[in-house]
């Protein structure tokens, strides 16, 4: 398949891994920001085939796994109401809230669906006057165009029994975080493919003047993960911190500017809590005034439900790349993907997820 075959390529991928060793001659430490990547990564064994001093530690971008316990309560609190049809992309209706997912609401005879658009919404308001259609809105700048399509279309149409439960972060303050974090060992960055496709990568361009930390833009094969690795390891060895593109088929720096616009309409820039590592100043979305009638969360008065993460959890040190899931006395035992007890757990994006699907359930690689 054209895009996908040619960056799995294993001839490709043993120039590269070759080429690394030739330029690779100081041990570094190098985070994959997007969770997607840490699932490539896992699953083709390509930390493994590093040099055994570049280590390659996982980062925040699985947005799934960042969203905050209580908002997963507050979705189970408006799912379970009778005048509500609950809309989610697939992949949230197994995460675990407090007390159960939503797949349970659901078969508590809650009207909770699957929508493979979040504009399916509108269709179901307009069919059903009578309910409420919410919609689960998380994810990072990647999913943040179309859900501020829905609104905004919402609102020009004058649709108003629909909404939406907003859990949307932004990648760069999560970089400065950890960057700033006195437990840091990151010194280069592949950083995230999708989310650059929509923003670009100017933003980034500022990050690593000022942390003088070489990101490069990286997609998801392991052709584009090995790309990635020595593009920054070649940096680093040069003394350089810069913003590179490796994916290049994607990503300009500019990005999708019609896309950039219509969020800019709907949401403005604020704190968000992230699972795991708790609030970021400046690092979300949430609905602009204009639009504050469309917002699941003042619609519905869930704003008090708050809950407490299981205390033997260090995801919040696995997604700043701090800890491996190895070093959680849960893991694989009583944390599985069955069970999560935590953030890194609930999607297979997830660090400790990634790591237990494909077998890394003893510490048994250098850097794994
Ligand atoms: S294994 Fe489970 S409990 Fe341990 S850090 Fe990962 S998500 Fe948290």
């Amino acid at each position: 398949m054209k895009y996908l075959d040619e960056y799995r390529d294993a001839d490709l991928a043993r120039r590269l891994l070759k080429e690394i060793q030739q330029v690779q001659r100081r041990p570094w430490v190098l985070m994959e920001v997007c969770g997607g990547q840490t699932h490539s990564i896992v699953k083709y064994g390509v930390d493994d085939l590093l040099p055994r001093d570049i280590e390659l530690v996982h980062g925040p971008g699985c947005p799934v796994c960042v969203t905050p316990l209580e908002l997963i309560d507050k979705a189970h609190a408006i799912a379970a109401r009778r005048d509500v049809i609950f809309c989610s992309f697939g992949d949230m209706l197994r995460v675990p809230g407090s007390e159960c997912d939503l797949l349970t609401v659901k078969s508590r005879g809650a009207d909770v669906r699957v929508v493979y658009s979040p504009l399916d919404c509108l269709k179901l308001a307009r069919k059903h006057p009578e309910k409420q259609v919410v919609f689960f809105a998380i994810g990072f700048e990647t999913t943040a165009p179309a859900n501020a399509m829905l609104v905004w279309r919402a609102k020009q149409e004058g649709i108003r029994n629909v909404s939406v439960l907003v859990s949307h972060v932004l990648v760069p303050p999560a970089i400065e975080a950890i960057l700033d974090s006195p437990w840091n060992r990151v010194q280069g960055f592949l950083g995230p493919g999708h989310v650059c496709a929509i923003m670009g990568y100017r933003e980034y361009e500022e990050i690593s003047a000022r942390y003088k930390v070489p990101i490069v833009i990286t997609g998801f094969e392991p052709v584009d993960l090995l790309e990635g690795v020595l593009m920054t390891i070649r940096q680093l060895e040069e003394g350089q911190a810069r913003v590179e593109n490796q994916y290049v088929r994607a990503v300009t720096r500019e990005g999708n500017q019609a896309a950039q616009e219509l969020v800019a309409k709907v949401f403005e820039v604020g704190e968000r809590k992230w699972r795991g590592v708790g609030p970021i100043p400046n690092s979300g979305y949430r609905l602009r005034e204009e639009f504050s009638g469309f917002d699941a969360e003042r619609r519905f008065d869930v704003a008090a439900i708050d809950t407490q993460e299981p205390s033997v959890c260090i995801s919040g040190e696995v997604l700043r790349g701090v800890r491996k899931p190895h070093d959680c006395p849960a893991f694989g035992n009583d944390c599985t993907p069955e069970h999560p007890l935590g953030a890194t757990m609930v999607s297979s994006e997830g660090a400790c997820a990634a790591y237990y699907l494909y077998g890394r359930r003893q510490k048994t690689t250098v850097g794994g």
